[in-house]
């Protein structure tokens, strides 16, 4: 299993890390996991394309995670011609998101098929509201969901896979509770948005502030890696955003609570497990 960091961005706009967005490639089964700003370009960097997934797993409805959900759907849509459903999994009320997206869509989907005879209806979508505790498969990838804690964003749900015995857990922003624990437990991988609480806290900044309540800090992150017996600590969604520089820093810090291995890196940083 191939996981690419497609997106290690945050809402803070940056020119070289694109919004939350992770893919995992299992076999022949591409599954993203978020489709934040840039997903599609990232997509195609990490030799992947929206008409090649097995499905899409939102872990929440925050903007940075779904705001290039519209481009996975139009460019899934127009290169299959429609023929094949895009599956989207994500907490209650996903469907409803992605219905009030194909109504903003709806003037461009008229024109392509007003334009291409080859191109005779919408988007072909499966929307699935999940609920905690959910299992479910893409193709040969069993895939198993938790409650995460992101309040005041709720539902929020984080996801493990297993393809061939291998597992990687990706549980989007939430602070350590027991849901990530049961999605962590033993894995392969731990994929988790991380934010240096540390150093947020010194940033006279309101709005920064209130991040500091939801998210997990890089000290929440590696002691829920060690505590759930992950392999790997997988760091996304650094806020703020570090250099390279910074990078062996970060990988310290954690290292103070985990003594398994720490990935950090720019955007299309691969684990394999
Ligand atoms: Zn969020
Ligand atoms: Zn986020």
């Amino acid at each position: 299993m191939d996981i690419v960091l497609t997106g290690t961005g945050s809402p803070i706009p940056d020119p070289n890390r694109a919004g939350p967005s992770t893919l995992v490639k299992a076999g022949d089964t591409h599954i993203l996991v978020d489709a934040g700003r840039g997903v599609v370009m990232r997509m195609a960097g990490a030799g992947s394309m929206p008409m090649f997934l097995g499905g899409v797993l939102i872990t929440h409805l925050h903007s940075d995670h779904v705001c290039a959900l519209n481009d996975v759907i139009t460019t899934h849509w127009v290169m299959t011609q429609g023929n094949v459903p895009l599956k989207i999994f994500g907490p209650v009320g996903t469907a409803r998101f992605v219905e009030r997206q194909m109504h903003a869509l709806e003037p461009d989907v008229g024109y392509r098929i007003a334009h291409h005879d080859q191109l005779t209806r919408g988007p072909n979508l499966e929307v699935t509201d999940l609920s905690p505790g959910d299992r479910f498969e893409i193709n040969d990838v069993a895939i198993t969901t938790a409650a995460t804690v992101h309040a005041p964003v709720e539902p929020t749900i984080g996801y493990r896979l297993e393809h061939e015995g291998s597992t990687a857990a990706l549980v989007g922003d939430t602070i350590p509770c027991p849901g990530v624990d049961e999605l962590v437990a033993g894995v392969d991988a731990y994929v988790q948005t991380t934010i240096r609480d540390d150093i947020v806290k010194l940033i006279p900044n309101e709005m920064l502030q209130d991040i500091l309540d939801y998210h997990s800090g890089l000290g929440d992150a590696a002691q829920t890696a060690a505590r759930a017996g992950a392999k790997r600590l997988v760091l996304t969604h650094m806020v703020p955003a570090p250099q390279p520089e910074q990078y062996p820093e970060w990988v310290a810090m954690a290292a103070e609570h985990f003594d398994g291995e720490v990935v950090i890196g720019d955007d299309l940083t691969t684990v394999t497990i």
